[in-house]
């Protein structure tokens, strides 16, 4: 593609502009309809600036294959229309030639396409990067890792039949050169409740099935397992098959997947019987015996059972007693954390996008005062007696996140406001949880910060897992939890666009004799001659070092109608 196409692509009044700073005028109504025009033409990729916001297009698009991969190799970040395979290539490139450690941050809710975000990444990295039995041999593991992580720690969801539940945090070593030296994997936050109780409608993770449906009949014999679902009470009947998802086959990537990433057969083995172990133990019951020192005391149902004495009553030890809790269909403790940590990844958003641009600013010697502000409220106001104890702690350290908090019901629930999004949450678990998690979410913080960051924004376009549907008000609703529309406003604030000399002058050289055909002499006067010419009023433009830049988006479309004219 030549770069005058390019630009259209970038200015397409048909497919909707390809950077959300270029929308003129900017409301949420027409982000939102821009977003909207771009999807129903397959564009499934918009830019805020250096940000892609990634819609989820609910079905296969040719736009991943190895063509597409050469296509955004080594070309610059606006040269070509928004693609997640643009940010990849700028984050490698930035690592392999400036060595610049990267961080990769795909936000979003369920569903919205981040885990198949994480793959295109990682996938194109690995298309990108050298080649070589060593180097292929740690992309293959690299690779490899999804299937396992994914059959242990997903699970089919009301809103979505591959729901990762639990956040991932992927570290990549490459060499001097460039090259994947290999990765370590940490997790967040897994959703251990699943394994004893799926909301309705919902399954377990996927290995359980997976096992039960792929294992050879020797396989299940050893284990002493049954291919049948509904003999096991952790395996919920009334989503157990999925369409479009298929347990056996996934069972033999699964294994082959262990392999590859460095399980020896004794451990694969080891780790199948711990699933077989768990599918058992929610079919031990228990039944009540007598009190004890004023303590219950439960037994095993079944006689054959190994006999275990503890001190718990046998309505808090049973299956059936989790199942008929209300409790956990409640928002939990963990979903209160699972929000927490996904604000204060919005937080870090925020100061990382400021940040970015004021060093654009002084990278390329800018002078600029900014005038916006980001207003950060902070009210918690009464917490209800039972609930203040337990959450002040927690409270302190949210100290700056849009976080309000009313009372709700008389026992420990309460309202808090994530920005824009109410949730009611249930005391659970014991406060060292939470404050083992922030520990862990302040180190997960802490690195981010170390590194350059880059962003990709997923949405998800409606409710129902559909291709072609676009529910404005979903939408809308995701836009602004994600804070996108400030995120445009703070790169508007400024200079709304920029541009290296070079390609700027390529495409507007045609409006100025002094210009036109070639201009001799350097890029960066050739568009100083040019503006001049044009009489474009000096306070709507910057020469920066290497780029110029734009104050308003309007000039820009001055500039292209100009273009259109010659
Ligand atoms: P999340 O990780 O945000 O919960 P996923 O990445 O698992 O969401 O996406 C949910 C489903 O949406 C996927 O299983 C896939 O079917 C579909 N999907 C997401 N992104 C894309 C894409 N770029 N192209 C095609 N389908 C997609």
């Amino acid at each position: 593609m030549s770069k005058m196409e390019v630009k259209t692509s970038l200015l397409d009044n048909m497919i909707g502009v390809g950077d959300m700073v270029l929308i003129e005028p900017l409301s949420e109504d027409t982000f939102i309809e821009n977003l909207k025009k771009r999807f129903d033409h397959n564009e499934i990729y918009t830019y805020i600036g250096s940000v892609v916001i990634s819609m989820n297009p609910y079905k296969s698009l040719p736009i991943y294959t190895a063509e597409k991969v050469e296509e955004y190799r080594n070309r610059n970040f606006y040269e070509l229309s928004p693609h997640i395979y643009a940010l990849a290539d700028e984050a490698y490139r930035s690592l392999r030639d400036q060595d610049k450690d990267q961080c990769i941050l795909i936000t979003g809710e369920s569903g919205a396409g981040k885990t198949e975000a994480s793959k295109f990444v990682m996938s194109y990295v690995a298309a990108v990067c050298g080649k070589g039995q060593e180097v292929n041999k740690v992309k293959e593991q690299l690779l490899q890792s999804n299937p396992v992580l994914e059959a242990f720690g997903n699970a089919k969801t009301v809103r979505n039949d591959n729901s990762s539940r639990f956040g991932k945090y992927m570290d990549i070593e490459f060499d001097f050169k460039g090259d994947p030296l290999g990765g370590v994997i940490s997790n967040y936050l897994l959703e251990k409740s699943r394994v004893v109780k799926q909301p309705r409608g919902e399954r377990n993770f996927h290995i359980f099935y997976q096992l039960l449906s792929g294992a050879s009949d020797d396989t299940l014999k050893k284990l002493k397992l049954d291919r049948d679902f509904s003999k096991y009470n952790y395996l919920s009947l009334d989503s157990a098959t999925v369409n479009g998802l298929d347990d056996a086959a996934s069972f033999r990537t699964v294994r082959n997947a262990m392999q590859i990433v460095g399980f020896m057969e004794d451990e694969v083995q080891s780790v199948l019987e711990l699933v077989a172990a768990v599918l058992k133990l929610g079919n031990i019951e228990f039944k009540p015996e007598s009190r004890c020192n004023g303590f219950d005391e439960s037994r095993i149902k079944d006689k054959n059972g190994e006999l275990i004495v503890g001190f718990f009553s046998s309505q808090r030890l049973s299956y059936m007693s989790w199942q008929n809790s209300t409790i956990l269909t409640d928002n939990s403790f963990e979903q209160f954390i699972i929000n927490y940590c996904n604000e204060k990844l919005q937080q870090i958003f925020i100061e990382l996008t400021l940040r970015e641009e004021q060093e654009e600013y002084i990278r390329e010697v800018i002078i600029y005062v900014a005038d916006f502000i980001i207003v950060v409220i902070l009210n918690p106001t009464t917490v209800y007696h039972n609930a203040e104890n337990y959450f002040s702690g927690l409270l302190i350290h949210l100290s700056t996140i849009l976080v309000y908090i009313c009372p709700l019901h008389v026992f420990c629930c309460l309202t808090v406001y994530h920005s824009l999004l109410n949730v009611v949450y249930v005391v659970m678990a014991p406060p060292t949880a939470g404050f083992q998690f922030r520990a862990s979410v302040g180190t997960l913080m802490k690195n981010l910060l170390t590194k350059n960051p880059n962003y990709i924004r997923c949405i998800k376009p409606n409710d129902k897992k559909a291709a072609h549907i676009f529910t404005d008000s979903l939408v809308c609703h995701q836009a602004r939890y994600l804070g996108l529309m400030e995120n445009v406003r703070v790169r508007r604030a400024g200079y709304a666009f920029r541009q290296p000399y070079e390609p700027c002058l390529e495409r507007y050289k045609m409006l100025c004799k002094q210009t036109w055909p070639h201009w001799k002499g350097p890029a960066r006067e050739g568009v100083e001659v040019l503006l001049k010419n044009l009489q474009v009023p000096a306070e709507e433009f910057a020469f920066g070092r290497s780029k110029i830049f734009i104050r308003n988006p309007r000039m820009l479309f001055f500039l292209e109608e100009k273009r259109r004219q010659c």
